[in-house]
């Protein structure tokens, strides 16, 4: 054998190289034969341009959003199609998100002692989560109905309205927790986790929690982008005879309501007579659903509500431009309201003052026009909010099982994507905190479920290579942390300054090597090294955000209310104000803010996730611009990196890049037939020749390993085969 020279430190460009229809036909990308970035890259492309979006990343269901529909592809015969090959037995299955539902309600139902499960679906903003979500949902709740699928026929006995009311609070959310963006359409700007119930197999209800609706959007949309869709729905429903009891000019403009001004409310009404099917197959009483319109008008009317200087000059009153009057008298009017109420609220506050033993309350008219906006616009903010938990909870109440405390559940989590945007504020931050907590919570249960293969291999001590990113989930989440730290910036009575907190977080956490310094063009702020990305996060509007002050005499318009389903919005928020601190053991009032509420959905996120087996699809958008068949690739392995494809499929070659069937080894690298010896048998003895053996008879253990049913191979090992066979040949 000739002596083989040591490996240069290029990749030999000839490993690129697939032929493409093997591409087309790798249905894992851990199966490629050679592990680089760009075949992966290349594998995904090949597929996609087949209409074959589906690939598997080992356990891992890739998507790449088509943006277009594909024939069959989503068709009752595919669900039938996998549910049945399913229950032959057929685990290994075309890529398919059907699969991905059907595998984990076969772990569901077939497992003794029942095990929950959840579907992790991520990606980007109109990578395609809520539509997998909704491919799930339709999957799990068809199977339980299609009596050819099912073999337990008391599920036909099954109140048949369930599966309706959970597929109807689908319409319901995406009214109130979707806007048109620049990146989707229909983009969800909340997170979503729905838990089907199942007791003996049979699905009997489902539960919803949702996670930090983007409330700003109510008061101001980025350039380009609308508000929720609900007030578009409302207005064309309401412009064309589809709601009693609220007014509006036909030719009135809306301020928090841009993009209207093409007035095509076709689509608009389309999806509100949607919206009201859906709140009636729910069963949301008739005058509860007037109740919710009248909230959503009166937040419409509110941000038309403008001020200008009281005749003393010294503080500030309604306008009397024509509009803004006229918004203030519909406004009052379907909120229930007085006048003088709004006046008092929007322009003065209300203090406190102690004089010796005594407490009396003054009232301080307000200087700038700026702080009467900012309280029109907490209100707005508030009503929407409490109407969306409303809606959530009124919703919960109506799908949600709650004869039985033994369901095992499936849940289905739709939840935004890692973000890093020019400019990054609270909500980014809050973002990506859940990126890395759930990215941990995959290389952790991940990581045990490679290990599992590794063992089955014959392995026990092979090393993983991954981004272990607790250290950033400390620095973010920890006593002494950039979540503590703002904080603590919120408790303390004083002005806030933002860029002070910012210098505060970058000092304290230096050391930890995640958090820098980063300056803006106008403001300072922080550099966080995410697992998937260096994002700056700006100082600007930072602790405002966090401290989410809602002043009490803003909730106290809503107590004024003479209508009952609004002001019942103030005494829950006070209720669970209480609520929030008892839990919390303290008796002083310590401010709830932002970030700790977020923290503990989260934490509460993490422990359901706990006691599930884990499921992934991982969305991809093929380019920025929303189109169909034009995948960028630059574009395409960002997303592979930050959403962990990658590391996954490395993951799973840990240490040896390169797995092959002892078949496949002896066709590419055996040149002379060795009759006697099997396909394990030739691997040995041409590595046996390559490097010699060690003192146990093995070659170099850093080099290849011998697994059960294939070889395990290190990169300098590949390398020096193909030398070998190129100078063979
Ligand atoms: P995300 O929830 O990730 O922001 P969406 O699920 O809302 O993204 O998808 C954005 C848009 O992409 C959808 O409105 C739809 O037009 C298109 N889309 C997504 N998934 C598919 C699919 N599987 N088939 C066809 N079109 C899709
Ligand atoms: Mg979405």
């Amino acid at each position: 054998m000739p002596k083989m020279q040591e490996p240069k430190n290029e990749r030999p460009t000839s490993l690129y190289f697939v032929p493409e229809e093997n591409l087309i036909a790798c249905d894992d990308l851990t199966a490629l034969p050679y592990l680089y970035d760009e075949t992966v890259l290349e594998c995904i492309t090949a597929r996609y341009f087949t209409n074959t979006i589906y690939t598997w990343a080992g356990p891992i269901l890739v998507a790449v959003n088509p943006f277009k529909s594909i024939n069959g592809l989503y068709s009752d015969q595919k669900i039938s199609k996998v549910f049945t090959l399913l229950k032959e037995g057929h685990d290994h299955q075309d890529p398919h998100v059907f699969t991905v539902a059907g595998l984990a309600h076969k772990r569901l139902t077939s497992e003794i002692g029942l095990v929950n499960q959840a579907i992790l679906v991520s990606g980007e903003s109109g990578a395609g989560k809520t539509e997998s979500a909704r491919f799930l949902l339709t999957y799990l709740t068809q199977v339980e109905d299609d009596s050819s699928c099912i073999t337990d026929t008391s599920v036909l006995h099954r109140p048949e309205d369930i599966k309706n009311k959970i597929l109807a609070s689908n319409p319901i959310l995406e009214a109130f927790g979707n806007a048109a963006t620049l990146r989707n359409h229909n983009s969800s700007r909340f997170g979503k986790l729905i838990r089907l119930q199942y007791s003996q197999n049979v699905l009997k209800g489902a539960s919803l929690d949702t996670y930090l609706l983007e409330k700003t959007r109510v008061t101001s949309q980025p350039s380009q982008e609308r508000n929720f869709h609900i007030f578009y729905q409302l207005l064309s429903g309401i412009i064309n005879g589809y709601v009693e009891g609220i007014e509006v000019d036909e030719e009135i403009s809306f301020n928090i309501m841009p993009g209207l001004d093409n007035r095509d409310f076709k689509q608009d009404l389309l999806y509100f007579k949607e919206t009201q099917k859906a709140f009636r197959k729910i069963g949301i009483p008739n005058n509860i659903e007037k109740d919710i319109y009248r909230v959503v008008a009166a937040i419409m009317f509110l941000g038309n509500i403008s001020f200008q200087p009281s005749s003393d000059s010294e503080s500030w009153t309604f306008s009397t431009n024509e509009v803004s009057q006229k918004s203030l008298a519909r406004a009052c009017h379907l909120l229930r309201v007085t006048k003088e109420t709004l006046q008092n609220t929007f322009t003065k506050k209300k203090i406190s003052v102690s004089l010796g033993k005594e407490t009396s309350v003054i009232y301080k008219y307000f200087e700038r026009e700026d702080q009467c906006e900012e309280r029109r616009d907490a209100l707005m903010q508030f009503l929407y909010i409490s109407l969306f938990n409303y809606l959530v909870d009124a919703i919960n109440s109506k799908i949600c099982d709650n004869s039985s405390s033994h369901y095992s559940y499936l849940g289905i989590l739709d939840i935004y994507g890692f973000e890093a945007f020019d400019e990054n504020s609270l909500e980014q931050l809050c973002i990506n905190y859940t990126n890395e907590r759930l990215h941990h919570e995959f290389t952790r249960r991940y990581i045990a479920s490679e290990h599992k293969v590794l063992i089955e291999e014959g392995f026990m001590d092979i090393p993983f290579v991954y981004v272990d990113n607790t250290i950033c989930i400390k620095a973010l989440d920890s006593p002494i942390s950039v979540f503590s730290i703002l904080n603590e910036e919120c408790q303390l009575k004083r002005v806030l300054n933002e860029d002070d907190a910012c210098l505060r977080v970058c000092n304290a956490l230096q050391n930890t090597g995640v958090v820098t310094p980063a300056v803006s063009r106008r403001n300072s702020g922080f550099l966080i090294k995410h697992y998937a990305g260096n994002v700056s996060y700006n100082s600007s509007g930072l602790l405002h955000k966090n401290k989410d002050d809602l002043p009490l005499d803003v909730i106290s318009v809503l107590t004024e209310s003479s209508c009952e389903f609004i002001s019942s919005f103030s005494t829950r928020s006070r209720k669970e104000e209480i609520e929030r601190n008892e839990n919390q053991g303290r008796k002083s009032v310590r401010k709830i803010t932002t970030l700790s509420k977020f923290k503990s959905s989260l934490d509460s996120l993490i422990n359901i996730l706990g006691y599930c087996d884990l499921h992934y699809v991982r969305c991809l958008k093929p380019n920025s611009r929303n189109t169909a068949g034009n995948p960028d690739k630059s574009f395409l392995l960002e997303q592979l990196k930050s959403n962990g494809i990658l590391e996954t499929v490395k993951i799973s070659q840990a240490g040896y890049p390169v797995r092959m069937l002892y078949m496949d080894f002896v066709k590419r690298y055996s040149f002379q037939r060795k009759q006697d010896f099997n396909e394990k048998e030739i691997t040995y003895v041409i590595l046996a020749e390559l490097y010699g053996v060690d003192e146990n008879g093995h070659p170099p253990e850093q080099k290849c390993r011998f697994g059960k049913t294939r070889i395990f191979l290190s990169e300098s090992c590949l390398h020096q085969l193909e030398e070998h066979r190129s100078y063979q040949r």
